[in-house]
């Protein structure tokens, strides 16, 4: 099936239209027309090849959701006309302990990644979500929830599974005291959805700038991380801390706000840490993690619990040629805070 889409066709290059294919329907197969794509920093580095593994041309976007098309012959969950999503990865090996734990994110063989993967039959590059059209297997389709604003949910595909599998991974409910650093794409996910479990949230910043942010999204109070007084009154208060800030960076001033046992969550920045002192973490037992996206019931769960808590990201709506606009304000954190793009907006004429 011929699609159009946006690519990166080099690193320095800015996003200009591609005419491409998508594969023909495997019986596990569902077909979806793309209503709406959000734009992840993962986007911009892959178009950018920061992580040194994308190829070119290249698709970006892994925060989909559509409506079907077409279905398989074996499929059985979904019809013509339903409201679908998919998130950053589109396969596994489904055989391995991880992919029977649900956990198909952490697949032994890898997953396969929405773009910048290649196909497990024919070992064709994958390409994302900047386009018109998506062909993906069943088990990696995920069902919108009636009653969730279809514009709004293409963000929870990567940056609410990003900040709510580890939220789920810690047990964050009523009674957790979590930090947030970053108020970002990430971090303002992460602070809806710990309030929405019912934590007592509080946001790091550098400044007091982002406090009527902050406050507005949900948090009970934001922490001036710059503010030594404040720091050292707040050491020991926190029990989970997610970092979404998607550059090198020191730790150090934020260990000593765990407390005995607690976990410094990495989700924002992949690739090197400024040097950390690991002081505080053995003084007081204190944990440094990372996580990656979460599993395919995981991403349905938080679908589920969205539109429960009628809990959606703040998106600012662009048009597929304004691409190159957001990436740049995105380097920028310019954006409140994702942008996501309206694909009525792609029309074959671009191509
Ligand atoms: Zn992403
Ligand atoms: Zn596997």
């Amino acid at each position: 099936m011929k699609t159009i889409g946006y690519a990166a066709y080099s690193p320095d290059s800015p996003l200009a239209p591609l005419t491409f294919e998508r594969r023909a329907l495997r019986p596990d197969d569902v077909a979806m027309e793309i209503l709406y794509c959000g734009v992840c920093h993962s986007d911009l580095h892959t178009a950018h090849n920061d992580w040194g593994w994308s190829y070119y041309p290249i698709v970006p976007g892994h925060e989909i959701v559509g409506r079907v098309t077409a279905t398989g012959s074996q499929v059985t969950r979904y019809q013509i006309g339903d409201h679908v999503a998919v998130g950053c990865m589109v396969d596994s090996c489904q055989e391995c302990d991880q992919c029977h734990n649900g956990e198909e994110q952490l697949c032994r063989e890898g997953h396969t990644g929405t773009y910048c993967g290649h196909d497990r039959h024919t070992g064709e590059p994958t390409q994302g979500g900047y386009a018109k059209h998506l062909v993906v297997r069943e088990a990696f389709c995920l069902r919108v929830p009636d009653g969730l604003d279809l514009a709004r949910t293409a963000p929870l595909l990567c940056a609410g599974i990003t900040t709510y599998s580890p939220l789920r991974t810690w047990n964050v409910g009523p009674g957790s005291r979590v930090g947030v650093i970053g108020l970002g794409g990430l971090g303002h996910m992460a602070v809806k959805l710990a309030v929405g479990l019912g934590a007592d949230v509080t946001v790091l910043s550098r400044s007091n700038g982002k406090e009527a942010d902050a406050l507005a999204l949900g948090a009970d109070r934001l922490l001036v991380s710059t503010d030594a007084g404040a720091m050292n009154k707040a050491a020991n208060g926190f029990d989970l801390i997610v970092d979404t800030v998607p550059v090198k960076h020191s730790l150090d001033p934020y260990l000593p706000l765990l407390d005995v046992d607690g976990t410094l969550v990495i989700v924002g920045q992949v690739g090197p840490m400024a040097e950390t002192n690991t002081v505080p973490l053995l003084l007081g037992r204190r944990r440094v993690a990372g996580s990656p996206i979460g599993g395919i019931r995981e991403t349905q769960e938080l679908l589920d619990f969205c539109a429960k808590k009628n809990i959606l990201p703040d998106c600012e709506m662009i048009r597929m040629d304004q691409i190159n606009d957001a990436f740049e304000r995105m380097e920028k954190a310019d954006v409140r805070y994702r942008f996501v793009i309206d694909m009525a907006t792609l029309s074959d004429g671009q191509a």
